[in-house]
């Protein structure tokens, strides 16, 4: 099927020639929306309850983590490579001897061939962007920021504890610095319909980002928003997988044409899922019926912009 819209995988065989493969890593971070020094509680979204203080200390190394996920990948994909990928909390977020340290952990071994770093906008500072800088002149290196909506009044909401405007601010302190950027958007947060997220298409439209990671709002157990769901389910409107499907397609319309789509939707774990419920769709089956409404509406990346 012609492809109208930028892919991962279509991005990751051109710029590499073959299958790469994330391993998710945990350095141990923690959040500033959760030690005091942005908030406390996290994000009404964020599952609290798999938050353990004590696991830094517990958990293997990094480089332990990597060898067991290139052991448990290296078997059905034997020519691979991999990126180290620091997922969980706010990876850029402790000293900068500290950072260097995991960052380089990673980067020793001889099957890794750069960092995917997640974190938050107001976690990026000039020492930061100086460090990946560095270690991205011998290595692919990516930085993913959690953009989660382009309204401040939302954000609030979710108890993000940032606004629009240091998301905006954070890009502009990692751009231009062979740094490749990413961000993550949530679709469906309470308050915003479909002008909403048209219009958050043509903001992010602004960032410098090379990809973009869409995901429908969930209702997890054990979240702030898993309360405010279970009191006030009026004020959620969840989508169907088709109305869901509709909004990305429109989204994709209003949306840069060289931006990456590295996925569409989220697969939370069966029993930590309130809502919605699609029936355990995956996410290839989402991107499939994508696909479809795009050729159907004959819908192009950026052909409403
Ligand atoms: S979603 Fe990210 S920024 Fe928000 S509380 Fe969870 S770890 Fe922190």
């Amino acid at each position: 099927m012609e492809e109208r819209y930028n892919s991962y995988s279509k991005y990751i065989r051109e710029t590499f020639g073959e299958r790469v493969q994330k391993i998710s890593v945990d350095g141990g971070f923690t959040c500033p929306n959760r030690d005091g020094s942005k908030g406390r509680g996290g994000c009404t979204y964020c599952n609290n309850e798999t938050f353990n203080p004590t696991h830094t200390s517990a958990k293997k190394s990094v480089r332990e983590q990597l060898e067991e996920g290139i052991a448990f990948f290296e078997p059905k994909y034997k020519t691979q490579k991999y990126l180290a990928y620091f997922q969980a909390y706010t990876n850029t977020y402790d000293t900068i001897e500290h950072l260097a340290d995991l960052y380089n952990q990673a980067l020793s071994h001889s099957k890794v061939i750069g960092l995917v770093v997640s974190t938050r906008p107001d976690a990026i500072n000039i020492k930061v962007v100086e460090l990946l800088s560095e270690l991205a002149k011998e290595n692919y290196v990516v930085v993913e920021l959690g953009i989660e909506s382009t309204i401040n009044k939302s954000l609030k909401l979710i108890n993000r504890c940032h606004t629009f405007q240091d998301t905006i601010d954070a890009y502009e302190l990692l751009k231009d610095k062979g740094i490749h950027l990413g961000g993550h958007l949530i679709i469906g947060l309470q308050g915003e319909g479909s002008d909403d997220f048209i219009e958050h298409a043509k903001q992010v439209s602004k960032l410098p980002i090379e990809f973009l990671k869409l995901h429908q709002l969930q209702i997890i157990k054990g979240t702030v928003m898993a309360k405010q769901f279970s009191v006030n389910p009026e004020k959620f409107n969840l989508f169907t997988v088709d109305d869901y499907v509709r909004e990305v397609v429109s989204f994709l319309g209003h949306l840069r044409s060289d931006i990456v789509l590295e996925r569409f939707s989220s697969e939370s774990p069966r029993d930590m899922l309130i809502a919605p419920k699609w029936g355990g769709l995956k996410n290839f089956e989402i991107t499939e019926k994508i696909r479809k409404l795009l050729k159907t509406e004959n819908i192009f990346q950026a052909c409403n912009r």
